[in-house]
């Protein structure tokens, strides 16, 4: 029988361990479960759906009025092979950093540089998950889930993802209607090293040839000695994406602040600043409001530092995105999904 659970505490379900319910919460480990629920009972009758991965890039600020769904399907499956390629099915329920483990271990690359970003395989479609130079998309060949509409099974091919930066259809189209159950990863067994950080290719300057594996140990060395633990101090990494604007206004901000960090992007019309150095020189560095705070070390960092409410970090977040506009003239955007009891802020 088909069960879930009211009232449900999250706290411990999402990485900034700040206190909030879920009207009704539904955990399955086979898609046929899910199939199940949605047959016996149309979702919209729960009110608003929130599927949950590991909780990492989420905030929120009051008690969820509606069902929050857990897929924590398992698996990781080689399906098939030819002489260059793998092909990896992981279930959505599993520890994103356990596969890029696994693949790593058997020499199969394409992944190596996303080592230890928190959170589940299933939600790496969903932001096309990056660092270092990879993105999920590079390696994804297709996606599989449920129609939350109707409980059919897709599978959508990586083109029909339309990823982009941070970004993909089911962060648009099909946001809130499409539950990933399991990605398919095209992954590469001679791969050719992504040295393009420069931190990286130093860490690894010593050795004469360099394995995924190698990178994979200095990329987690790296993130350890940069990022603050979510399981030592509550947080959902960077809060806001580096913006992107006019080079126009790049240009003028450029005169007036020499050493502003400026990178070029694939449309010359377009330059983007770093969020995490607008934020510093506007102070931010290291502040506390009650419970909430910004890191020490990074400024694009929001913490828990303890007994924070979702409200505070949340209006810490509205304080520091204000000071950024009045300083600079920028309007940062959230990375961090903020929810309300209805769903997702704006
Ligand atoms: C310390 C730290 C460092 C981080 N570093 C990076 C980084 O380097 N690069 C980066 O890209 N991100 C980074 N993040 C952000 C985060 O790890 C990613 O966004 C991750 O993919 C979120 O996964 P999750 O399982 O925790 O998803 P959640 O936070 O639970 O959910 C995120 C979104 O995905 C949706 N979702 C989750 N699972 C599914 C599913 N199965 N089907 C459909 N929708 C789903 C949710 O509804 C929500 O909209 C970092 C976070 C932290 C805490």
């Amino acid at each position: 029988m088909i069960r879930y659970i009211e009232n449900f505490p999250l706290q411990h379900h999402i990485t900034f361990g700040t206190p909030a319910n879920a009207k009704y919460f539904f955990e399955f480990t086979e898609v046929g479960d899910l199939q199940e629920l949605i047959q016996s009972r149309p979702l919209g009758e729960f009110g608003p759906v929130l599927v949950l991965g590991g909780g990492s890039n989420l905030l929120f600020v009051s008690d969820f009025d509606g069902l929050v769904i857990y897929p924590n399907i398992p698996g990781i499956v080689p399906e098939k092979e030819d002489a260059s390629h793998v092909w990896v099915r992981a279930g959505a329920g599993v520890e994103w950093d356990d596969f890029v483990a696994f693949s790593v271990n058997k020499g199969w690359g394409g992944i190596e540089n996303l080592s230890l970003i928190p959170g589940k395989v299933g939600a790496a479609p969903v932001q096309n998950i990056g660092a270092y130079g990879q993105e999920a998309a590079d390696t994804i060949e297709s996606v599989c889930g449920i129609d939350l509409r109707t409980g059919e099974e897709w599978e959508i091919s990586a083109p029909d993802c339309r990823f982009a930066y941070r970004n993909s259809i089911f962060k648009q189209e099909l946001k809130g209607k499409f539950l990933v159950t399991s990605v398919l990863f095209k992954l590469k067994k001679f791969p050719q090293l992504n040295l393009s950080y420069d931190g990286v290719a130093r860490m690894l300057e010593g050795l004469a040839e360099p394995t995924i594996s190698d990178v994979r140990n200095v990329i987690v060395d790296i993130r350890r000695s940069k990022l603050p633990d979510p399981a030592i101090i509550g947080n959902a990494g960077s809060f806001f994406k580096n913006p992107v604007v006019n080079a126009d206004l790049a240009s003028r901000l450029a005169e007036i602040h020499p050493g502003m960090p400026q990178y070029m992007v694939s449309d010359p019309g377009k330059v983007k600043l770093s969020a995490g150095w607008l934020i510093d020189q506007c102070g931010w560095k290291g502040a506390t409001r009650g419970g909430a705070g910004v890191h020490e070390r990074h400024a694009l960092v929001l913490v828990n530092r303890g007994e924070a409410t979702g409200k505070e970090i949340y209006g810490l977040s509205e304080e520091i995105r204000k000071s950024v506009l009045e300083r600079f003239g920028v309007s940062l955007e959230r990375e961090v999904l903020v929810i309300g009891s209805q769903g997702p802020l704006e």
